[in-house]
């Protein structure tokens, strides 16, 4: 069986990534390899960050791994706020506070420019290091910035974003399967997935 690290102590991600990888692969976290510090991420992209990541596990290590990073892009923000996206609003990464500067920011641009677009998409970058070669795989979910914060479930800018499959609820008004069918990290994962099953 094939044995990979993804970059993650995030165990939310892991049950996912282990769903859609299947039972021919053995998931592993960077704590089963005996790395239990923080995996720097100062890109100043997606791809960089994301990239960053899976590349200190290599290099450590040498082993098969993968890594992902998530940005949230408000068109009307100039796709911010991106690879800041976890600590857009200071580096204390508080989930309320990064949601109310998107709203706040929003409402500012629409302010100016009535009529301004509140479309947005969440983006991930999956990067995959196998055999020492680096592959990339994305996946996103578009939608629309709402008004006010609804619902309790999910995390992070859930309760904030409306995607176009549930377009009267957010993110955080829908089960946890509805969204990871639909979710930008699915999509990332699902196609690293079909990747790997089209090799081995
Ligand atoms: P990460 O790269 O997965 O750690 O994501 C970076 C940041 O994006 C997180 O801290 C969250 O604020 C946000 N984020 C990532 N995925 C989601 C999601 O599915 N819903 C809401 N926010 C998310």
């Amino acid at each position: 069986m094939r044995q990979i690290v993804f970059a993650t102590g995030n165990m939310g991600k892991l049950r996912e990534a282990s769903e859609i990888l299947g039972d021919g692969i053995k998931l592993m976290t960077p704590a089963d390899i005996g790395i239990h510090e923080d995996i720097p991420e100062t890109g100043k992209t997606l791809e960089e960050n994301s990239l960053q990541k899976a590349r200190y596990i290599f290099n450590r290590k040498g082993c098969d791994c993968f890594s992902d990073d998530t940005g949230l892009e408000v068109e009307a923000l100039g796709g911010a706020p991106g690879v800041y996206t976890a600590r857009f609003a200071g580096l204390e990464k508080d989930f309320d506070k990064n949601m109310d500067k998107v709203l706040s920011e929003l409402a500012r641009q629409e302010s100016r420019f009535p009529g301004v677009s509140r479309r947005a998409r969440f983006r991930c970058v999956v990067t995959l290091i196998l055999d020492g070669k680096v592959r990339q795989f994305e996946g996103a979910l578009n939608g629309t910035i709402a008004r006010s914060k609804s619902g309790h479930g999910g995390f992070g800018y859930d309760p904030i974003f409306i995607p176009d499959e549930y377009p009267d609820r957010t993110l955080a008004d829908i089960t946890e399967e509805q969204k990871n069918a639909i979710s930008h990290r699915g999509k990332a994962l699902s196609a690293m997935a079909a990747y790997l099953a089209g090799i081995s």
